[in-house]
């Protein structure tokens, strides 16, 4: 199977250049934390840290961002805020992934043993459309009072995605693909998108392929998680149904999310949130984050800075029991980072 996405060309010294956006709210402590585990895992990732002011409507932050991840290929970013409600604003976290046509969102949602969550041993894959369907941003007032909103589906990216995720699927040993739809209501645009996945599963006979409507899958995953293998969605049933499996296994600081395009791949927390209000605490549960940055680190082919990062991690909250309190601890940030970093310090293997 050929890996879909290209990885950039390490510069000289087999160091990578990577495009950080710290975003708003917990993003920029975050990134903090990335940088200072890098630092001591001796990963070989120089960032290029670009800030998008959250007030500002200016294109020109948004273009310089969008040109840094073309240059470098690769970018590690937190949520972006857009604090105006103006229709005119659009969200530039949907501008950036539209932009760099990065059309499916990966979450690989894997319970952490011993680590307080509602269901245990989850291993569920959501490969998500990540360009069209809902958001599409196309919204009018058609006559006063009345407001139409555009759901987009193609079959040029709803094929993309269904073949992403099939080979994705057949490259990582997977049994079962689950398509998510409600063409029961939306018979053209889910009926498109389920009629197309029907068709490229033909393709994949070793790989068993069923449907399942949204709602009936929302209580599926809460009572009976353990039936789903991979599953492929929309856009918008992709947000939602991130999020209730990141509940699931603890949270929204643990998971990351990965978006890729043909060219250009983006690593973040899984389910995309700001954090005002844990902001400049040193509450925030850094593991997301760090985890966006092992997943980064295994795109660009440093496996071993990966693996090294992330056994750190899951000796840290998973066996040491230091964790933040989201997930049922009493440490700060902090304390899960120093943790972390000691892990690093103390490996017998060292990738260099
Ligand atoms: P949004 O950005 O979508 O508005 P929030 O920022 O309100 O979402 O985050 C949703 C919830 O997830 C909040 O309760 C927030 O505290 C929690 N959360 C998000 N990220 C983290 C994290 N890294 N550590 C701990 N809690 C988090
Ligand atoms: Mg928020």
């Amino acid at each position: 199977v050929k890996k879909q996405t290209s990885i950039p060309v390490a510069l000289y010294g087999g160091r990578h250049a990577v495009t950080m956006l710290p975003g708003s709210g917990i993003g920029p402590e975050l990134m903090t934390y990335v940088k200072n585990v890098f630092r001591y895992a001796g990963a070989p990732v120089d960032f290029q840290i670009v800030d998008i002011d959250p007030k500002s409507d200016d294109k020109k932050e948004l273009e310089y961002a969008i040109t840094s991840i073309r240059r470098n290929g690769v970018a590690i970013k937190g949520n972006i805020e857009t604090k105006s409600e103006s229709a005119e604003v659009r969200s530039r976290n949907v501008a950036i992934r539209n932009e760099l046509d990065l059309f499916v969102n990966v979450l690989h949602c894997k319970s952490f043993p011993g680590v307080p969550a509602r269901q245990k041993d989850i291993d569920i894959m959501i490969i998500r459309q990540n360009t069209e369907g809902e958001y599409a941003m196309l919204e009018h007032e058609s006559v006063c009072g009345v407001v139409e909103s555009m759901k987009v589906v193609t079959h040029s990216n709803s094929e993309r995605v269904a073949r992403w995720a099939f080979d994705y699927a057949k490259r990582m040993g997977r049994k079962k693909v689950t398509t998510i739809h409600k063409a029961n209501i939306m018979k053209l645009s889910d009926g498109l998108f389920l009629e197309t996945s029907r068709r490229i599963a033909k393709e994949y006979p070793d790989i068993e392929h069923n449907d399942m409507i949204i709602d009936n899958c929302c209580m599926q995953l809460v009572s009976k998680p353990h039936q789903f293998d991979v599953m492929i969605m929309t856009n918008l049933y992709g947000s939602i149904v991130s999020n209730v499996v990141c509940g699931l296994i603890g949270g929204a600081g643990l998971l990351c999310g990965k978006n890729y395009g043909d060219h250009y791949a983006i690593f973040e927390p899984g389910t995309r949130n700001t954090g005002t209000a844990i902001a400049g605490k040193n509450i925030a549960n850094p593991v997301a984050m760090l985890n966006a940055a092992v997943a980064m680190l295994e795109h660009l082919g440093h496996t071993k800075h990966a693996k090294l990062i992330e056994n750190a991690i899951i000796q840290t909250i998973c066996h040491d029991n230091i964790r933040t309190q989201d997930i049922g601890g009493t440490n700060s940030s902090t304390d899960v980072v120093q943790a972390i970093i000691d892990h690093i310090l103390q490996a017998d293997v060292r990738p260099w």
